[in-house]
């Protein structure tokens, strides 16, 4: 008896995956360029483009250039900075990826959720960086720290470090599968919920702050801190790893960034005349 035979499955008519253009991969400190054209060739695959490279040790590479295959021409756009800071000067999303689950200061999340967060950042207008780290050492403390969150691959707690081509490969795979869950479904209804945003202050239409702004802020509550002599001979570094995770956290926008830093010039004003007055008061 013939059986009905099905339908190859088709996949649905899609809009474009404009959000793309706002997610940036960014590798940092890649020591072996394959690595860095599998990368390019498993964001290709999920409709992804924006390579970022920071300080990598070998490239252009004949090697990168093989094992991207069909994605050479990701290698070719790849944007090519001296350090993280610079690779996600603009970005209002940072996400550090990393193999070391839990001994992170940051808030983390699983890939799934890290998808719908970034996908939903940048379906807003907002550029968004996954960070990946180094194959032998991965992310140092210092770039986790430029980061709002840590994204871990819940693998094998007794191996658990991917090859780093095969975690951008998870995180591509994630955000495609985000945004396919955003596509409308038959009846025009989404697939599903749009994934939550973090709030950015209660305010909807404010912008969070870039990460440029964050560091600016930072800089200047540095200054201000020694300013109001709020270390006291201790070392200022932990206070201000504690502060920069606490702000981080908290995604200020840009209206909330420029009130804190207006605070901070009237704390340094301040302490500028205070010191003044001792000044006067000094008897020479
Ligand atoms: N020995 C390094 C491993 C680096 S693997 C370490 O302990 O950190 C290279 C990069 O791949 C990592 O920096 C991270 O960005 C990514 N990666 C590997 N395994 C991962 C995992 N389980 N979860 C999230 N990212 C992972």
């Amino acid at each position: 008896m013939d059986t009905p035979s099905t339908p190859p499955w088709q996949p649905p008519a899609l809009p474009s995956f404009d959000a793309a253009a706002r997610l940036r991969i960014v590798l940092v400190g890649t020591q072996h360029p394959g690595n860095i054209g599998s990368a390019a060739r498993a964001i290709k695959t999920m409709g992804l483009s924006r390579l970022v490279l920071v300080a990598p040790e070998r490239f252009p590479d004949r090697e990168a250039d093989a094992l991207a295959a069909g994605a050479r021409d990701l290698l070719d756009t790849a944007a090519v900075h001296a350090t993280l800071a610079e690779a996600v000067a603009d970005c209002r999303l940072v996400l550090g990826c990393t193999a070391r689950s839990r001994r992170v200061p940051l808030p983390e999340q699983l890939p799934r959720e890290a998808a719908a967060t970034a996908l939903a950042e940048a379906e807003r207008g907002a550029e968004v960086a996954l960070v990946f780290g180094r194959e032998r050492t991965g992310l140092e403390n210092e770039e986790l720290q430029l980061c709002h969150g840590a994204v871990h691959i819940p693998s094998n707690p007794d191996y658990g470090s991917l090859n780093l081509a095969a975690a951008v490969q998870v995180l591509a795979y994630e955000l495609r599968m985000a945004w396919l869950g955003g596509t409308p479904a038959p009846g025009g209804a989404p697939a599903r919920d749009p994934a939550p945003v973090p709030a950015a202050g209660g305010d909807e239409r404010a912008e969070p702050a870039s990460h440029a702004q964050m560091e600016g802020f930072f800089a200047q509550l540095a200054e201000t801190l020694d300013a109001i002599d709020f270390h006291k001979g201790r070392a200022p570094a932990s206070a201000m790893r504690k502060l920069r995770r606490l702000f981080l956290r908290a995604r200020p926008d840009v209206r909330e960034v420029r009130l804190l830093r207006g605070v901070l010039a009237d704390a340094q004003r301040m302490a500028r005349l205070a010191a003044g007055g001792q000044g006067q008061g000094d008897p020479g």
